[in-house]
């Protein structure tokens, strides 16, 4: 099978890659480094059992002539590149909506025009400020005003949603869509306001740990390799297209817990820093309060169980920072 992966070298991309790589697949990345890094997947191109079988790209997916040249070559595609982390989407509104909407756009219709399956990764995100718990793919969508700019992302995500549907009625394109909830793991940095690496780093240099609002705002947290389960079982599926599927985890905790948890287990003295939205962010910065996903659709149609829970996704991570900071 010969795979193009847009987004590959970033953290999720980089460990799908691995993945599709030990099954014995040709994978074709495709990456602007913008908030990835070839460090994600230089042990990959360093592995002589992947020699000959691992192409990179550095390059936009925004680039035409190079993106129909991939599309054509490859067998499959999984869609991962986009803008990423909260800090990211605030600091490059205009970049983020770009690379969303008119990336997959460009995506949907090459792999439509070649006929070729694809699984775009949508995001939480699309559930706004929704306070109830399970989030079902049913539910309503985003709420929240023009004025808090966190939410382009989400309507850029649900563009992308609705141009996927709307390939698949028009045009039979075979696309699925995950909506990925918070995931961690190994490789993933905090630079772009992900919690849990930045908890970590922050516990491990002893500093304190960044929590903000009050803390109580609450989320369940996959590891990355049970995600990159959750998607390649959706494209080896075969009644998965034309679908929305919650990706994520079921253990519910709040960020105060969280921290704490994290000071436990690295045996830190840091202390917990109660840090208001408005100094961590602009005065104009939305949080979800709350964000559990319902799984049950995706565990009927392909059984997925995450495997890993928070505790042993928290050593994980705290063994990655270790080894990379020495
Ligand atoms: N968060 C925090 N301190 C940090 C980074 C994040 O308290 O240094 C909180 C953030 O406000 C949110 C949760 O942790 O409530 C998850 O944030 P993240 O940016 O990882 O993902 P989100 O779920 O917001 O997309």
């Amino acid at each position: 099978m010969r795979v193009l992966i847009t987004g590959g070298a970033g953290f999720i991309g980089s460990h799908l890659a691995e993945a599709c790589l030990e099954r014995g697949d040709e994978v074709y990345i495709i990456d602007d480094l913008s908030t990835g890094s070839l460090d994600n997947i230089r042990a990959l191109q360093n592995d002589d059992r992947f020699k000959n079988r691992l192409f990179v790209h550095i390059d936009t997916i925004l680039n035409h002539n190079m993106m129909l040249e991939l599309t054509g070559i490859c067998d499959i595609v999984f869609h991962m590149a986009a803008a990423v982390g909260v800090r990211y989407i605030l600091d490059n509104p205009l970049k983020s909506i770009k690379i969303n909407v008119e990336g997959t756009e460009k995506v949907l219709s090459l792999c439509a025009k070649f006929r070729k399956k694809v699984l775009i990764a949508s995001s939480s995100e699309v559930y706004g400020k929704h306070l109830h718990a399970p989030l079902v793919e049913t539910d309503n969508i985003i709420y929240g005003p023009t004025s808090k700019f966190r939410w382009s992302y989400a309507a850029s995500k649900l563009m992308d949603e609705f141009t996927a549907l709307a390939y698949y009625r028009n045009r039979g394109l075979q696309v699925m869509i995950a909506r990925l909830f918070n995931t961690v793991g190994p490789r993933q940095t905090g630079a772009y306001g992900m919690v849990i690496p930045r908890f970590v780093d922050q516990a491990l240099k002893n500093k304190p740990l960044t929590v903000y609002g009050d803390g109580t705002q609450t989320r369940t947290f996959t590891y990355v390799k049970d995600v990159v389960r959750a998607l390649t079982g959706l494209m080896d599926a075969n009644d998965t297209a034309g679908e929305v599927f919650n990706v994520g985890g079921t253990e519910e905790i709040t960020i105060l817990d969280l921290a704490r948890k994290i000071i436990r287990e690295t045996g830190s003295a840091s202390a917990c820093e109660l840090i208001p939205y408005e100094k961590a962010f602009a005065a104009d910065f939305e949080d979800m309060q709350r964000r559990v996903p319902s799984i049950d659709k995706i565990r009927k149609a392909i059984g997925f169980e995450p495997k890993t829970g928070l505790d042993a996704i928290l050593r994980h991570v705290i063994n990655y920072h270790m080894s990379v900071t020495g």
